[in-house]
């Protein structure tokens, strides 16, 4: 007897990349379970915040879906409001860490083209080799208008973007035409495909995307086209902080604010990760071989 592929992958913590044949679209859907409760744990966010957290989660992880990349892929947004930061990253390996942080009372629903000074970033990092990073002023509403937005301005390609997030899952779905000869779609005997496309995910809800499992939902939007599905790829939390790094760290605050630090707190500077709550402890002797450690041995510092 053959198995439905249904059950043998997880619904969680999995993302798809499939793609359109006939309409020339490809996509992404992941869903996230375990990872993202993980994620959402660290604090006590209000729901708001948190489902926007969990909606940045699920975009980073589509964001590393249709591109190659070694190392990390940031979604970052700041603002002189109530909403401070909201910071979500996916490792090419698919680790997955977010954090965000408030002040006072955040307004319901949280918009974010009410934040004052509000921007948006989203960087490619790599430990040696450095990043890339776009900036933009935001003037979207919800994160999944923010980045279609950032796609119109930055990219060829436009992209089409649903999120949703609650206590438990977080769930995107990203959809870009295939790019063609001279840019245009490869779908060129079928001019409607996009706009065809998109209205079948117009109709999308939220409870829906949160509520189906994700083969079964495709199945449901564009059961009328060529869906053809990749191997799906696993994705969980993870954080790349590390002993080095916090060193690296350490070390640019310069001798004299090591020195007192150490002072004040007995002869010993811990450090917390913020995003996994890993401890690192550093005494007088490991401060020393610290400050007299040649930097240029050590790249971790990006450019
Ligand atoms: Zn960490």
């Amino acid at each position: 007897m053959i198995e439905p592929i249904v059950q043998q992958v997880p619904v969680n913590d999995v993302l798809h990349r499939f793609m359109l044949e006939r309409a020339g679209v490809r996509g992404v859907l992941v869903r996230l379970g375990e990872s993202w409760r993980e994620i959402s744990s660290r604090a006590d966010y209000p729901d708001q915040l948190r489902d926007l957290l969990g909606q940045s989660m699920a975009a980073s992880a589509l964001l590393t879906g249709n591109i190659k990349f070694e190392g990390s892929l940031s979604l970052e947004f700041r603002s002189d409001g109530p909403l401070r930061l909201m910071f979500a990253e996916c490792t090419d390996k698919g680790r997955l860490r977010g954090i965000a942080r408030w002040e006072g009372d955040l307004p319901t629903p949280l918009d974010l083209k009410d934040l004052p000074a509000a921007m948006m970033a989203i960087t490619i990092g790599h430990p040696e080799r450095g990043r890339y990073q776009g900036v933009v002023d935001l003037d979207a509403g919800s994160v999944a208008d923010a980045i279609e937005g950032y796609f119109e301005r930055s990219e060829q390609l436009p992209a089409r973007i649903l999120l949703a997030a609650d206590g438990d899952q977080a769930v995107g779905l990203m959809l870009q035409p295939i790019p063609g000869e001279g840019g245009h779609s490869a779908a060129e005997d079928d001019a409607d495909a996009w706009d065809r496309v998109r209205a079948l995910t117009a109709t999308l809800e939220s409870s829906e995307m949160l509520g189906t499992h994700p083969e079964e939902l495709l199945y449901r939007l564009y059961h009328e086209e060529t869906v053809r599905l990749y191997e799906p790829r696993e994705v969980a939390f993870g954080c790349t902080c590390s002993r080095e790094r916090v060193g690296t760290m350490l070390r640019s605050l310069g001798r004299q604010e090591i020195e007192s630090t150490l002072d004040q707190r007995e002869g010993e500077i811990e450090v917390v990760c913020e995003f996994c709550a890993a401890r690192y402890v550093f005494d007088r002797v490991d401060a020393e071989v610290l400050l007299s450690a040649d930097p240029s041995e050590n790249p971790g510092t990006l450019q």
